[in-house]
């Protein structure tokens, strides 16, 4: 516990995993620009000014820490490369490069037999290569991004030949895409799984429901999911992260299809949006889980069970600038709802700004319980 953990980004990823160490009084040194959510929270760790995909400020981090971590998978992976030789990084840099490129990842996966959306790259952005990969995948197809996608922003649904001009102008800016067939999924799910240097072990099966490729909620245990499929989402999330070198915490996104059967969207190697219900549902969080996975902390599948079901509704940022705090205001009237606050000052469309996690007997007390929350976000759409 007296290892020095340095964090790549300072996000709302990054904060949480200080406030789990805080209560260790686990150093955290901090790696991004200006007064960032993690650095916010914690004074304990030495922090360093700059971009995360910046050399000299990487070079910087690594000299003041004992273990390099990341929070966030845009990072230059060949500066980690050179820093492995003196600091421990984790998850390993290999994995963080084959997952950073959404393609590779995919056929990362494939090589291991883990069933994916069949996705084939555009060598060119162009008319040409889209209208190639949608006679072979077929349409609707969804365009992607390799590189530096989240939140949706990577992703165009492409319906028609209509849309083949709209979806390179909206993503040609990054250049390197691929093409995913259609998931007609009847739901999303999403497990954390904990890789050890012994084990592989994994949160509940969550269900993730997204609004315009954003998450929006999530719904512990996933709603509707019988035992069986609850077993398979559980195995196949293990499968896929146990091929990827390294330890931590990683987030699997799966959809289920109408027949029951599985495929893995991504992996995130690194805490999740669909796993920030643990902080108050699990007996440890998925920040203590990844503090422990690369500091070799005791850690037993039984401490990941769930205590108690639990929905997540993230605060995103709206039309009005202060929109997020009149819903956290609004979620304090009943005090089962836990209100997160990222400290990210001005809030644009879109951004995450906060989540409000609810806890309760059962789903759908918690569900009653967060009704009133989702009503004022949905109010306040266009
Ligand atoms: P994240 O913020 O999770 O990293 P991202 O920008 O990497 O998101 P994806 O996870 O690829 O984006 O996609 C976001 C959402 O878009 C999915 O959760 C799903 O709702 C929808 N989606 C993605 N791929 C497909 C597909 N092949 N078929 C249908 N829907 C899809
Ligand atoms: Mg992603
Ligand atoms: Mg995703």
């Amino acid at each position: 516990m007296d290892k020095r953990v340095g964090v790549l980004g300072g996000g709302q990823l990054g904060a949480m995993l200080v406030e789990a160490a805080n209560q260790l009084r686990i150093p955290v040194n901090v790696l991004d620009v200006g007064h960032s959510s993690a650095k916010q929270v914690s004074s304990i760790g030495t922090h360093v000014e700059g971009s995360f995909k910046d050399r000299d400020a990487i070079k910087q981090l690594a000299a003041i820490s004992d273990l390099v971590t990341v929070e966030i998978e845009h990072v230059d992976t060949e500066i980690l490369e050179e820093i492995s030789d003196t600091v421990d990084v984790q998850p390993s840099w290999r994995t963080i490069r084959t997952i950073q490129d959404k393609y590779a990842q995919k056929q990362h996966l494939h090589e291991y037999g883990v069933a994916t959306a069949k996705s084939m790259p555009l060598e060119t952005a162009s008319i040409e290569e889209l209208k190639k990969a949608s006679s072979i995948l077929g349409l609707p197809v969804m365009l992607k991004s390799r590189r530096e996608a989240y939140d949706g922003r990577g992703n165009f649904p492409v319906r028609t030949e209509d849309d083949f001009k709209p979806a390179l102008e909206a993503l040609e800016a990054n250049k390197s895409l691929y093409a995913e067939k259609w998931a007609n999924f009847r739901m999303e799910l999403a497990v954390m799984v904990v890789k050890t240097k012994e084990i592989v072990l994994s949160f509940p099966t969550t269900e993730t429901v997204h609004e315009n490729s954003i998450c929006k909620l999530t719904y512990t245990p996933a709603r509707g999911v019988s035992n069986a499929t609850n077993r398979k989402a559980q195995d196949l999330a293990r499968k896929a992260v146990a091929c990827f070198p390294g330890k931590g915490v990683f987030g699997v996104e799966m959809f289920l299809l109408e027949d029951d059967s599985l495929l893995v969207n991504e992996i995130a190697p690194r805490p999740h949006n669909s796993g920030h219900y643990t902080i108050e549902a699990c007996r440890v969080s998925q920040y203590e889980a990844h503090l422990s996975a690369i500091l070799d902390l005791p850690l037993r599948q039984e401490d990941l069970e769930l205590r108690e079901p639990a929905v997540m509704l993230n605060i995103l940022g709206g039309e009005a600038k202060d929109s997020h705090l009149q819903i956290a205001e609004a979620a304090l009237k009943d005090r089962w709802l836990k209100v997160h606050l990222y400290g990210k000052g001005q809030a644009r469309k879109g951004r995450k700004m906060g989540h409000i996690t609810v806890c309760a007997p059962t789903i759908s007390e918690a569900e009653r319980r967060i009704q009133p929350l989702i009503d004022l976000v949905d109010k306040g759409k266009p």
